[in-house]
Parts: structure tokens; sequence; C-alpha cells
């Protein structure tokens, strides 16, 4: 989400960092100027390879967009190694666009990219360490389940939704929380039936 980065089933909170929403405001300004340059250069009649001041602004916004690119993967390379050491099995979603694309208008380039790359760094991180990575299946509904009784609220399939009460056993659920239980739950769920796969062919 672009609050929260990640969410994990033992409560870590991986926020957004701050720094990600003031770079894009000042990457958007930057933007708008670049493009009253070239409305001024060809008004003007002058090539824009010849316009200074375009190309100058034309340079800073080239840098805020590095900027904002390394200290993105400076930050999923911090949490996605802390997350592989500290846990032997992590279950992820195996979506990465599902949320983003009913989210268009909320969804910001960063995050979109981000994840991507962050599950890239997961799955090689945890081969270096040793660490089971495993996807829990596209239309498992991880955010409509109940994570303590198992009821399935379709209600929730509504992204606005963000706390909700169980009709069933009434508890009370923080959406992503909620989720990340069951995709730790469905994830584990699915490295028990792989091993007695393999117990019984041998
Ligand atoms: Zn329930």
């Amino acid at each position: 989400g672009l609050k929260d980065f990640a969410i994990l089933s033992d409560g870590t909170v991986y926020k957004n960092p701050k720094f990600f929403r003031s770079l894009e405001t000042k990457l958007a300004k930057e933007q708008r100027k670049l493009s009253r340059r070239k409305i001024q250069a060809l008004k003007d009649g002058r090539k824009l390879s010849e316009s200074k001041n375009y190309q100058k602004q034309r340079i800073k916004v080239a840098n805020i967009h590095e900027t904002i690119k390394n200290k993105r993967t400076d930050y999923l390379h911090k949490i996605s190694t802390e997350i592989v050491k500290n846990h032997d099995i992590i279950g992820i979603e195996d979506l990465l666009v599902k949320n983003m694309m009913l989210n268009r208008k909320l969804a910001k380039s960063i995050s979109e990219v981000s994840w991507a790359e962050f599950r890239t760094m997961l799955e090689y991180k945890a081969k270096w360490y040793g660490k089971e990575i495993i996807a829990v299946a596209r239309n498992f509904p991880s955010s409509q389940l109940c994570s303590g009784c198992g009821y399935q609220n379709k209600a929730v399939k509504n992204l606005a939704v963000r706390k909700w009460e169980c009709p069933e056993c009434h508890a009370h659920h923080d959406r992503d929380t909620n989720a990340s239980i069951n995709l730790n739950q469905e994830a584990l769920r699915i490295l028990t039936s792989r091993t007695v796969g393999t117990t019984e062919l041998a």
C-alpha cells in the first residue's frame, strides 16, 4: 500500500518512508517546470537541444529520479535482508499487481516497481540463507477470511474496508494484519502438504 509497504503476521509493519512522498512531490514540481520550459522554448522557436534552461532542468529531473531509485533500493535491501534473516519460512502473496491495479488512482510508480523488486530480493536472499519462500495462490482470499474462525466475508473485498468485525465469531480485524495471518497459515499448510507428499514418496 501507500502508507505501509509491508505487514508481517508477527505484527511488524514496514512503513513507506516519508521521504518517498516528499521526493515525489518535488519530482512532480520539477517536472511541471520542465514542461513549462519546453513550451517556452518551442514558443521562442528554439531547439530543445539548444535551450540551456530546458537542459538544466532536464538534468535536475533526472537527478531526482536517480535519488528516488537509490533510496528505494536501499530501503528494499534493508527490509528484505531483515525479513529473510529473521524468518525460516516466508509466505507471500503471489500477486504483484492485482491490488495495485484496483488501486490505480492511488498507486504510485514507486510502490509498483518496489513490489516486483522486493519479491526478487526476498527470493534470492532466501536462497543465500537457506530459507523458504512460499507464494500463496493468487486466488487465496487472504483479506476476506477471518483468521480466527475461517469465515469468509466477501464484503471485505472492497479495498476501502480497512477494519471489520467477523459476523461469525465477532473478532475485530485490521484488514492487512488479518490478511498477513491468513497468508502465514496458508503458507504453513502448503509447506506441510509438501512435506507429507515427500514422506509418502520416500
Ligand atoms: Zn471469525
